[in-house]
């Protein structure tokens, strides 16, 4: 027997007993949570039945967007999207896509690209109007940028690691390795294009031969030998060593002061609890961080990211590893609840309430990310706690014991 099959041979069973009536959806789909999503709609006149077409794949990965809790309540705007669901553009050297606020329209604040690069092949030197950050999911890859000073950051990051390049600075990044690399980029302006980035290949296509002869001091037979079109994404030989690159620049005498990558996975967490860990990094302890926060976040599974929300800034995540589900509360009383899997998006419009429940037997990890300087969260359970309990008692009907049994302080990440 298939498993639709089955689960409605049970919903049958049920309907007997007359224990599946109009009012009892929310029952039976916590009875049946973790099996056939659809299957669950199969009573006969059972109000949230859909006898229609449904894309069963999809709604197998979203069942509290298929069948939303009870507490759920209007619409909120977008809240998910999914990389798998964005147009990969494939180069020779690698691929990459977008989710920007053309995908998800209220994320006004953040963009992000995920992007692949081969061993050896090229994300092209250009700059762009955005600050970019990124962080590293697999392998490994070199990274350049140029200060206005002259002085010049070159060094390897591995999985795990990010790099923070200010906007309108010059760079580079190279696929190193047997296999080269894939990186989340997350820029500070919600409708940034990788797109739409400056070349150097173009902006040398793009100026008369004689000008890049005089500026570079070369005849027009080496002038003639520069890229007619973009390079973007290309395939070539792997770097020398990065003591070897160092040197050849020129060695310390160029060497920027500033520290652009940061080892955020390795570094020992801001926040551990029985139900996970939290890893901040911004400009507090990553200068060149200046406009956009993060945090790194492992729940444990039957954990939860407590209910918080960010004062200063939206929420734009990547899902990294495992299922969760995430409520966004907004006035007036509306609420959206929707699953996420690895490689989905998330968004939180600024200082709206938010959770994320891991879902999963294994553990959920996903970045959160915020475009302000410093990473800030105020928790309901602190807040909560940091009242006077009659005021407590008169808002929520909680005696002095119950008030009691709510952590005092903020736990990030909380277990049951
Ligand atoms: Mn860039
Ligand atoms: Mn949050």
């Amino acid at each position: 027997m298939s498993d639709i099959k089955k689960v409605a041979s049970v919903m049958d069973e049920f309907s007997r007993r007359s224990f599946l009536g109009a009012g009892s959806v929310a029952l039976a789909t916590a009875a049946f949570s973790g099996l056939t999503v659809h299957a669950q709609q199969q009573g006969k006149n059972d109000p949230a039945s859909n006898p229609g077409q449904e894309n069963d794949l999809l709604l197998r990965e979203n069942p509290n967007s298929n069948m939303p809790p009870a507490t759920d309540k209007g619409a909120i705007g977008p809240i998910w999207y999914s990389f798998d669901l964005a147009h990969k553009r494939i180069e020779k050297g690698g691929w990459t896509h977008e989710v920007t606020q053309r995908e998800l329209p209220p994320s006004t604040d953040l963009a992000g690209v995920n992007m692949r690069l081969t061993a050896g092949s090229f994300r092209e030197l250009h700059w762009h109007t955005a600050d970019e950050w990124a962080f590293m999911l697999y392998g490994s890859a070199r990274v350049t940028v140029l200060n206005p000073d002259g002085t010049v950051f070159i060094d390897d990051v591995n999985k795990g690691d990010l790099w923070y390049f200010p906007a309108g600075l010059p760079h580079s990044i190279q696929g190193l390795g047997q296999d080269g690399c894939e990186f989340l980029l997350v820029f500070d302006e919600g409708h940034f294009s990788e797109d739409n980035t400056f070349l150097v290949s173009e902006w040398v296509a793009h100026t008369p031969p004689e000008v890049l002869a005089k500026n570079f001091n070369l005849s027009p037979e080496e002038v003639a030998k520069l890229p007619k079109d973009e390079l973007y994404i290309f395939p070539a030989d792997l770097p020398k060593s990065l003591v070897e690159d160092r040197a050849s620049v020129g060695g310390k005498s160029v060497e920027a002061q500033q520290q652009y990558t940061f080892k955020m996975e390795a570094m020992a967490p801001t926040k551990k609890t029985a139900g996970g860990e939290v890893r901040v990094v911004d400009s507090r302890n990553f200068p060149a961080s200046k406009n956009i926060a993060a945090g790194l976040v492992m729940v444990k599974p039957g954990g939860m990211r407590e209910l918080h929300w960010h004062p200063n800034a939206s929420e734009w995540q990547f899902y990294i590893a495992g299922k969760g589900r995430m409520t966004v509360f907004m006035p007036t009383g509306r609420a959206r609840t929707m699953d996420f899997n690895a490689n989905d998006v998330g968004f939180v419009p600024a200082v709206a309430g938010h959770y994320i429940e891991n879902t999963g037997d294994t553990d959920l990890v996903f970045l959160e990310m915020f475009k302000t300087q410093e990473f800030q969260d105020i928790s309901l359970n602190n807040w909560i706690r940091r009242l006077p309990p009659e005021m407590v008692t008169a808002h929520l009907n909680l005696d002095a014991a119950s008030i009691r049994k709510i952590p005092a302080e903020k736990q990030e990440v909380l277990i049951r």
